[in-house]
């Protein structure tokens, strides 16, 4: 129990939490012109909730809290949302939360037999599309949930927005506004430019955009219609509701998505469809690794029951849909000294900038370096040696700087200027036409060989253990290892590997049984190893299962190439360019006549996977495979590959677009187990 003078404090606080939130509504939703990161914004109003939760009797009803976020501004008609009024989602933010949200369906609808689709959270704007007989007739941004502002005008400048479509009666799409990071940069960049003139006729500079989302929402919300045609706004679409219905249009999450993406609506190509939480909780560690090769910021998954059947069933709270959850990515923002920004090499040669930081603790761990990619973004930020820096980190990516402080402060300091020279091998640096990035193109480049030599010995590579890269750098120095040949030829340098500071017996023989144990890797991971520009792991799969052989590969023609696959004339050319090279072709010789598997082996048959010696059949499109590639992948697994339905199935997969009767067919004269899939890695 509190005393009154603690009561007091705790009261003044809520106050001053209001005061301040309102403060950035206001300049968020009036002015346009947002003074503080989201990141900021949301974690004083969640203390806001916290502290009225815990002492309801200073919970008012005018209280930015019971706000589902945004009024509405006076420049555009305010119109209500009339089908159905758009709610926003609640946050989970760990496993347990979805797990606890998962109970409460399986509890109201006391079955297990319903399935999720997760979708990336656009970090944007909500808007709502009216449709009637076929033409966008008014757009709508969500405001406070019930009421939106009419937009229309701005909504006709969506470059990937189809303005007429086939459906004639009236329903409204929902989706995200946002702005690709890429744009964002540049239109930081051309007001920095413009700054640096502002600065010299001694004007007032104009504060850089916060982030997409504040500009996205900023864009869409301006008056001036030319302005709003400069910043190009994109937006992805993700439900689909009948006026005539009150309700949804389409049947289930992923018709929806399928059927607006033949309406060619721009739709977000992540979407996946699961068939219960768990496999919800690994494909969102999945996408948040990837978030950082996005074009558009994401700040978590949004996760639905899939079947709008059941929708009703399981209802509303009087803010949030209970069949659909937002998980939220960890995020925490920092502010720390910036001691020093360093390029290194990579193995491409592309160079990347980091950050020598002042060490401050960010979720848990204690940071002292982070990215800053190229020369332009630090330029575009105006990141200076010394400047004090907002420092992100979100989940599994890098550290990241974000801003600096301070324009003010940050005057005191020289402004940066880009490297010259290779930091390994001090060649003249080079920037490719057309690209952001700076390059040494010198081949012999230490940085460049230790980073593909790290590469190469890499677990998704030739997975030899014991040699890290620290390794391969005194390897490097005392003339052990100075390209993949030697990788293999280590074993005759036994003498001089002993003679190395802790090198004793045992742990040289460690790393040579390695080195060996890795000669009878299958063809993929080899082509993975060897760094073959654009040639990730998957199409080193899809070329060894293909081919079967290095040999063969290094035979193809460029049209082959090009044709095989998804490849594309990039792919196509990387590789030409790769089997051109005459030390390549000694290498590859030369690993031949070490004994280095150059042969696809077929994938390994593991007995205890679940497919095995089972009766399976697949129906429906997988998007990554035909009927010849499932036959293959299935035989490899052990499994029995079915053509059409029989009464011994086992296993029925389900891939898009798939036939309705056909499957109720099958569960009239089977008692497979059902599975719904996208991708053939999904099928196991
Ligand atoms: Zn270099």
């Amino acid at each position: 129990m509190k005393n009154s003078d603690q009561l007091k404090i705790i009261e003044q606080k809520i106050f001053e939490l209001k005061k301040i939130i309102e403060k950035w509504n206001q300049e968020y939703y009036q002015n346009n012109d947002p003074t503080v990161d989201d990141y900021f914004y949301d974690q004083k109003l969640k203390e806001l909730i916290r502290l009225e939760e815990e002492y309801p009797q200073f919970k008012t009803d005018d209280s930015p809290s019971q706000n589902v976020g945004g009024n509405v501004s006076k420049g555009f008609k305010k119109v209500k949302h009339n089908i159905r009024e758009m709610f926003s989602l609640k946050n989970a933010f760990n496993q347990s939360d979805l797990i606890h949200f998962d109970e409460q369906i399986k509890k109201i609808l006391n079955s297990d037999d319903y399935s999720y689709v997760i979708e990336p959270k656009i970090d944007g704007l909500s808007i709502s599309l009216n449709y009637r007989n076929g033409k966008l007739f008014q757009a709508i941004t969500r405001g406070d949930g019930k009421v939106g502002e009419d937009v229309t005008k701005n909504c006709y400048l969506f470059e990937n927005l189809p303005l007429e479509i086939k459906i004639k009666e009236e329903i409204d799409l929902r989706g995200e506004v946002y702005i690709s990071i890429e744009k964002f940069n540049s239109l930081n960049q051309e007001r920095m430019l413009e700054n640096e003139r502002l600065i010299k006729e001694n004007k007032k500079i104009i504060p850089l955009f916060a982030n997409p989302r504040n500009l996205a929402s900023g864009t869409l919300r301006h008056l001036d219609y030319e302005v709003v045609k400069g910043r190009k706004l994109n937006l992805f679409i993700f439900q689909a509701l009948s006026a005539n219905k009150k309700d949804d249009y389409w049947d289930s999450q992923i018709e929806t998505l399928n059927k607006l993406k033949e309406l060619n609506f721009p739709i977000n190509e992540n979407n996946l469809h699961l068939k219960n939480i768990n496999e919800v909780i690994l494909k969102i560690f999945e996408i948040a690794k990837k978030r950082e090769q996005l074009n558009y910021e994401i700040d978590g998954i949004v996760i639905k029951v899939n079947e709008y059947k059941y929708h009703k069933l399981i209802g509303y709270t009087s803010k949030f849909p209970k069949w659909a959850i937002a998980y939220k990515f960890p995020t925490e923002i920092k502010k720390t000294k910036l001691l020093d920004i360093f390029p290194t090499v990579g193995r491409t040669g592309k160079i990347t900038y980091n950050a020598k930081l002042a060490k401050v603790n960010i979720l848990g761990t204690n940071v002292e370096r982070a990215t800053l990619h190229n020369a332009d973004y630090i330029k575009s930020l105006d990141i200076r040696i010394g400047s004090e820096v907002y420092l992100k980190k979100a989940g599994e990516i890098i550290p990241k700087v974000i801003s600096i402080v301070s324009l003010e402060d940050n005057k005191k300091y020289q402004r940066w200027n880009e490297a010259t020279n290779c930091p390994a091998c001090n060649s003249k640096l080079i920037r490719l036409e057309g690209e952001v990035d700076q390059y040494c193109l010198n081949i012999n480049c230490t940085g460049r060989i230790i980073e593909s030599l790290n590469h190469f010995v890499s677990k998704k590579g030739m997975n030899i253990e014991g040699l890290s890269k620290r390794q391969l750098e005194v390897f490097y120095q005392k003339d052990l290892i100075k390209n993949i040949y030697d990788i293999y030829n280590l074993k005759n340098k036994k003498e001089q590997l002993l003679n190395l500071e802790r090198y004793q017996e045992k742990s040289a023989n460690n790393i040579l049984n390695s080195i060996e144990k890795s000669k009878n890797n299958n063809l993929n991971q080899l082509i993975f190893a060897l760094g073959i520009r654009n040639i990730g792991e998957k199409a080193a799969l899809d070329l060894a299962r293909k081919y079967q052989s290095i040999f063969k590969i290094k035979e193809l023609s460029f049209d082959e190439l090009k044709n095989f696959n998804d490849f594309g004339e990039v792919r196509a050319n990387s590789i030409i360019a790769w089997f051109k090279n005459d030390l390549n072709l000694k290498l590859i010789n030369d690993l031949d006549k070490m004994g280095v598997n150059l042969n696809y082996m077929g994938e390994k048959i593991d007995k205890s996977n679940r497919l095995y010696n089972q009766n399976v059949l697949v129906t429906g499109v997988i998007e990554d495979a035909n009927r010849e590639n499932i036959k293959k992948y299935l035989k490899d697994l052990g499994a029995n590959y079915k053509s059409g339905p029989t009464k011994n199935l086992d296993y029925l997969f389900i891939g898009k677009n798939f036939s309705q009767a056909k499957i109720e067919k099958i569960r009239q004269i089977s008692d497979a187990k059902i599975i719904y899939v996208n991708k053939l890695s999904e099928i196991k």
